[in-house]
């Protein structure tokens, strides 16, 4: 396949990697993602499944190799299976990995398809094991629902890797025992300190929690090996000899990964983000709607390479408002 101009920002960093929100709707409610009366999109905004997959062409034409699908929760999206193998047919023609991000909830249903699909890893979120704190979390009871899924996607082939983000005084105690549980069955886990991105009900600084924190509870159980393991993602990995498994740890606030960014956000309106905590965008959907599509998708993915900042500047205060008043189920995880 011919590619045209890569995409590389004004930093010289290649942009190799497309995070699509297909939705900002979830049938979950995390308290840290979104307040329970969240209001969504009007669907008219939203880009179609049809523009959605020419997106993806566009982006897999100027050198992205990694797409992952997210939301909102991707998997509520009417008929999203047919745009999953609408981008899946790139796979070995441009794309190297299509995979997504899910809460898990429609696993069940969808992990033969996905896999059908051509996907072959995944990223499920699971902040807790236990169903009563499941459901104060995200404020439905579907946990059961959650390992259902996790555990239908093992059968189908699909390797599982569990997102779970740390919350003070929340699963805070039940850290190590997600990781035992995770190697015990095979899956890497990957642990977020929680983000300021959008308002919620509460203050997030109330649980949040400093990896440095849970990483030395870690250090204090079990032998911890920094890895050289890299997944095209933020996350820095240690091997843990005990569980015989690896562990990622996210950061966005205690260690700063900006230099090493290879990815852009676009949302289920066309708005691509060039980071993920500041404001800088531009409007794919009016690129796509307009005259000349295919010229101004260019023109506007040109644009979003000069725009996008060197790095983040994420801090969590009390009382001071979110870094960004977009909440993470408007451009996905
Ligand atoms: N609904 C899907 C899910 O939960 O996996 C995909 C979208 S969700 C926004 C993606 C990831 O972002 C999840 O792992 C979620 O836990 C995480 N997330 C949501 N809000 C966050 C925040 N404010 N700070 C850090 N992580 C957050
Ligand atoms: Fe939904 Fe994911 Fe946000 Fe939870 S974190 S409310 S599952 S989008």
């Amino acid at each position: 396949m011919s590619c045209s101009t890569p995409l590389v920002d004004a930093f010289n960093r290649r942009i190799s990697y497309l995070r699509l929100s297909v939705t900002d709707r979830c049938d979950l409610r995390c308290s840290y993602c979104m307040p329970e009366q969240m209001q969504f999109l009007p669907r008219k905004d939203v880009l179609s499944l049809e523009e959605l997959h020419k997106l993806a062409l566009a982006f897999i034409d100027r050198g992205v190799t990694k797409i992952r699908l997210t939301g909102g929760e991707p998997l509520v999206r009417r008929d999203v299976i047919e745009l999953v193998r609408a981008i899946g047919r790139k796979l070995g023609d441009g794309l190297e990995e299509l995979t997504l991000t899910t809460n898990g909830t429609q696993l069940e249903k969808f992990a033969e398809d996905l896999a059908g699909a051509g996907v072959r890893r995944i990223n499920v979120s699971l902040d807790t094991m236990d169903g009563a704190l499941f459901e104060e979390l995200s404020r439905r009871d579907r946990l059961n629902d959650v390992l259902r899924g996790i555990a239908a996607a093992r059968e189908a082939g699909l390797k599982v890797k569990l997102n779970t983000v740390a919350l003070k005084g929340l699963n805070e105690e039940e850290i190590p025992f997600l990781v035992e549980w995770a190697h015990a069955n095979g899956h890497e886990i990957t642990l977020i300190e929680v983000m300021p991105l959008g308002e919620v009900d509460g203050e997030r600084i109330d649980h949040y929690l400093p990896l440095t924190a849970v990483k030395d509870v870690l250090d204090a159980r079990w032998m911890l090996t920094p890895s050289d393991h890299r997944s095209g993602g933020p996350a820095r990995y240690f091997d843990i000899a005990e569980t015989g498994g690896r562990i990622g740890l996210i950061t966005p606030l205690t260690n700063n990964f900006c230099a090493g960014c290879n990815r852009v956000r676009v949302t289920a309106t066309g708005q691509l983000y060039a980071c993920l905590g500041g404001a800088e965008q531009v409007d794919l959907r009016a690129a796509l709607r307009s005259d000349a599509p295919d010229a101004n998708v260019a023109a506007a993915l040109d644009e979003a390479m000069r725009i996008k900042p060197e790095r983040h500047h994420f801090q969590i205060e009390r009382g001071a408002a979110p870094a960004q008043p977009r909440h993470m189920s408007l451009t996905g995880g």
